[in-house]
C-alpha cells in the first residue's frame, strides 16, 4: 500500500480524552474513530488489526470447534424463558419491531444457541459438538472507558459446548484451556488463568485470562512462577496431558480482586514470588452445565434412551478488546510497536527524499519486490519531511522499517530497523533481496 493512498488521519498531539496508552495511540494511530459513547468505527488500519486477531482466533478455534453465524438481533421469548429477559438489567439493549414485537441487542448467545441446538441435535451420538462465532455484542455499560477496552458495542469470539455428560463437559472446558493459551501466546501476550466468578452467565466453574497491564481494571494477585510456563506441545486428543496441563497451571495463586483470598495468598506463595498488578479480562471459560439447556428444553436422548438436559459450557475472546490490550503490552514512549502476528503491514518503507530519483528509484524497485513475495508493506511516498516521515512509521508501529535516504546509497546502503529493539542493520543496494529472508526469519 502506498501511504499516499492509505487513508490515515493521524494526531499529533494527544488526544484529551483518552487517559490510557492503549486508547491514546489507537487514536492517534489513526486506528479509530469514536462515533458515540462506547461505540467506534475502524479505520484500515485499526480494522486491519482486528481482522488479524480474528485470523488467529480462527485457526485456532477451528481445530476444536465450527464456526457459525448468529444474529446481533435476538428475539426476547428465549430470553424469557431463560428468566435472562429481567435479570440481565440496564445492559441490554431492548427495542420493538413495527410489529409491537420485543427484540433486543445480542450481549451474550447462551440462548440462541441453545435454542438452535434444541431444535436440531436429538442424541448423544452427535456429540461432542463445539460451535463458535465472532459477532458484534451491545450492552449498554454503564462506564464505557478507555476506547475499545470497555465499549458498549464490541467483537467477541463466543463458543458454546454441548456434551452427553459432565466428564465430556470438563474435557472440552480444558481443550478450550489449553486453545486460549496458544491464541494469546500468538499474540505475544502472556495470559494468566485465574479462577473467576460465573457473574450473569452462571454455573460452577470458571477462569478468566487475564494480561498484566498496569492499566487494567482489576487488581491482580499471582504467584509469579506462573509466568515461567511453557506452552507443552500436546494434542487434543489427549485429555489425560491436556487435564494435567490445566492442573498445574490453576494449582498457582492467581486472583483477580474479587476473588482474592489475602490470607491464602500470604500462606501460599512465598514472599519473593508475590506479585500485585493490575490486569486485563482478554478471555473467559465457563462450564454451566444445565443452566441454559434446563429451561429451554434443549434435550439429548442419552445411551440408556433416556431424555436428559445437554451439559453446556461457553468460552468468550474480547476480539476488539485485545487490540487494544496488544497495544497496552507492546508499546513504547514512540508508539505501538506491534508483533509480527497481528501488525498491519510487516513492513514499511520510508522515502527520505521523495524528490530524489535514485531514493525513489530503489524505494519503487523495493516495493515491487516484497509486494510480489507477498508480504504486507506499507511505502511511504509522500513529499514529506524525514522527521515526520520517522515518527508516524514509529507512532504506527510496523515491526520493519526499511530507510531510504541520499546519503546511505551515496555509500552503497539503506537501512533496515527493527521496530522493537532498536536495531539497525545496513543493507548493501545490489543486495534487496536479504531484507525477504531476515524478516522472514
Ligand atoms: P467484564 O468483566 O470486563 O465486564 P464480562 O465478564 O462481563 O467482562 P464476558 O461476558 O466474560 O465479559 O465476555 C467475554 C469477553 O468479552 C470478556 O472476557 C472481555 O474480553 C470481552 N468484553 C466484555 N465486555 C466488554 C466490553 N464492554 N468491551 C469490550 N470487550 C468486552
Ligand atoms: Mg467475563
Amino acid at each position: 500500500m502506498r501511504r499516499s493512498k492509505l487513508f490515515l488521519p493521524t494526531l499529533k498531539e494527544n488526544p484529551s480524552e483518552a487517559s490510557i496508552n492503549s486508547h491514546r495511540l489507537m487514536l492517534r494511530a489513526g486506528m479509530i474513530r469514536q462515533s458515540s459513547s462506547g461505540i467506534y468505527t475502524w479505520l484500515p488500519l485499526g480494522y486491519k488489526v482486528l481482522r488479524n486477531i480474528e485470523k488467529i482466533i480462527r485457526f485456532e478455534q477451528n481445530i476444536i470447534s465450527q464456526e457459525l453465524l448468529m444474529p446481533t438481533i435476538q428475539d426476547s421469548e428465549i430470553w424469557k424463558k431463560s428468566g435472562r429477559f429481567n435479570d440481565y438489567g440496564k445492559e441490554m439493549l431492548k427495542f420493538k419491531d413495527r410489529h409491537e414485537h420485543e427484540l433486543l441487542y445480542g450481549p451474550t448467545n447462551e440462548e440462541l444457541i441453545t435454542d438452535i441446538f434444541s431444535k436440531n441435535i436429538m442424541s448423544y451420538k452427535s456429540l461432542p459438538l463445539c460451535l463458535y462465532h465472532i459477532q458484534w455484542k451491545f450492552r449498554d455499560e454503564i462506564r464505557p472507558r478507555f476506547g475499545v477496552m470497555r465499549g458498549r458495542e464490541f467483537l467477541m469470539k463466543d463458543a458454546y459446548s454441548f456434551d452427553k455428560n459432565k466428564d465430556d463437559a470438563i474435557e472440552c472446558y480444558n481443550r478450550m484451556f489449553l486453545n486460549y493459551l496458544r491464541i494469546f501466546d500468538k499474540m505475544e501476550l502472556k495470559a494468566i488463568p485465574v479462577a473467576a466468578d460465573t457473574g450473569p452467565i452462571g454455573g460452577d466453574l470458571s477462569h478468566e485470562f487475564i494480561i498484566l497491564a498496569e492499566t487494567g481494571e482489576s487488581d491482580v494477585f499471582l504467584d509469579k512462577n506462573i509466568l515461567n510456563e511453557k506452552i507443552p506441545n500436546i494434542k487434543y486428543d489427549d485429555p489425560i496431558s491436556i487435564s494435567k496441563l490445566v492442573n498445574k497451571l490453576t494449582s498457582y495463586y492467581t486472583a483477580a480482586d474479587d476473588k482474592h483470598d489475602h490470607d491464602r495468598y500470604l500462606k501460599s506463595v512465598k514472599e519473593e514470588n508475590r506479585i500485585k498488578t493490575r490486569g486485563i479480562e482478554v478471555g473467559h471459560l465457563f462450564y454451566f452445565g444445565d443452566k441454559y439447556s434446563r429451561p429451554l428444553g434443549a434435550n439429548i436422548a442419552n445411551e440408556k434412551g433416556v431424555n436428559i438436559p445437554v451439559e453446556m459450557g461457553s468460552y468468550g475472546i474480547g476480539v476488539s478488546r485485545l487490540v487494544g490490550g496488544i497495544i497496552d503490552a507492546h508499546h513504547d514512549d514512540k508508539g505501538i510497536c506491534w508483533p509480527e502476528s497481528v501488525a498491519p503491514y510487516i513492513i514499511g518503507i520510508i522515502n527520505l527524499r521523495q524528490n530524489d530519483v535514485p531514493c525513489s528509484q530503489l524505494s519503487e524497485k523495493i516495493y515491487d519486490s516484497l509486494k510480489n513475495n507477498n508480504i504486507e508493506v506499507l511505502y511511504d511516498d509522500r513529499d514529506e519531511g524525514a522527521g515526520n516521515k520517522l515518527a508516524e512509521m514509529d507512532l504506527i508501529g510496523i515491526p520493519w522499517q526499511i530507510r531510504i535516504g541520499p546519503r546511505g546509497i551515496k555509500n552503497g546502503y539503506f537501512e533496515l530497523l527493527n521496530r522493537k529493539t532498536s536495531e539497525i542493520q545496513e543493507i548493501s543496494i545490489n543486495d534487496t533481496a536479504k531484507i525477504t529472508n531476515i524478516i522472514l526469519g
